[in-house]
């Protein structure tokens, strides 16, 4: 039953590749599972959590692991920076653009070996924006970290 099984997994996997590169909400796991569901309507979140992990671990997606928060994945490969919305939670993409951020400064500062470094927006999204102004909230009137 070796081969059936093999199959099925990559069927799983080739869907949840699927969903990744056709959204730029980068959801969290159990966002990914609620999608690949309806295609896949028997899927575990378990396999959903292996799959993600086995295509982060090939390089065919990205794991986002930003401060404080539910990891999440991007079907996205190339380049770009992310902005995460500190009301609700919701990360977008920012058009790349080289930044210096003069990382062989750092490298004389640690015996470390630099491969690398992870630069991190946070903002408030336009929905939170037009929740707040609804509210009569302003964002520089109530704290929110
Ligand atoms: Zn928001
Ligand atoms: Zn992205």
């Amino acid at each position: 039953m070796l081969v059936p099984r093999k199959l099925a997994n990559t069927r799983q996997r080739q869907a949840i590749l699927d969903v990744l590169r056709n959204t730029d909400i980068h959801p969290t796991a159990e966002e990914v599972y609620e999608m690949v569901r309806k295609r896949l309507p028997r899927i575990s979140l378990g396999t959903v959590y292996r799959n993600l992990e086995a295509l982060s671990d090939h390089g065919l997606i990205q794991k986002l692991e930003i401060a404080g928060t539910q990891k999440r994945f991007d079907g996205r490969m190339d380049k770009h920076y992310h902005i995460r919305c500190v009301v609700c939670g919701r990360v977008a993409d920012l058009p790349y653009q080289q930044i210096d951020v003069g990382e062989e400064r750092f490298r004389e500062a640690t015996d470390f070996e630099i491969i690398g470094h992870r630069l991190e927006f946070w903002g408030i999204c336009p929905q939170c924006q037009k929740a707040r102004a609804e509210s009569g909230e302003t964002a520089a009137g109530k704290k929110i970290f």
